[in-house]
């Protein structure tokens, strides 16, 4: 997709601080973090968001989350993390190409706002 931005920092176009990558995954610092550790991960395929996505999406969807699990292990914040999707712009989805924001570093309160 020419102008999405995270499909853009996949290819380098746009710089973002790289935390992972393997084949189908990708992830990097959030530009604006919530939490000390506030990390996007992204299926390298372009999908806009969950309710966009397919069945056939359904495992490179479950990679992202096993790649927040794997980052959030790296860093020792396994006492308590969340794992986020934003789906549509009354939940404040402003980027659209799926992605999970691994969240964590402090407590966390619930229900988020
Ligand atoms: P959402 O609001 O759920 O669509 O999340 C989009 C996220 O992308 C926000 O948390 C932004 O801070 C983040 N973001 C926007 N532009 C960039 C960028 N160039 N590099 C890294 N993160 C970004
Ligand atoms: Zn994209």
């Amino acid at each position: 997709m020419p102008d999405c931005l995270f499909c853009s920092i996949i290819s380098g176009k746009i710089p973002a601080k790289k935390v992972y990558e393997d084949e189908h995954t990708f992830a990097f610092e959030d530009i604006s973090p919530k939490a000390p550790t506030h990390v996007l991960i992204i299926p390298k395929k372009h999908i806009v968001g969950l309710k966009e996505a397919a069945v056939e999406e359904a495992e490179i969807i479950g990679r992202c989350h096993l790649a927040a699990a794997e980052i959030a292990r790296q860093r020792g914040i396994e006492n308590g993390y969340r794992t986020v999707l934003n789906v549509g712009p009354r939940a404040g989805q402003s980027v659209f190409h799926l992605h999970v924001h691994l969240l964590g570093g402090r407590d966390l309160t619930w229900p988020p706002g």
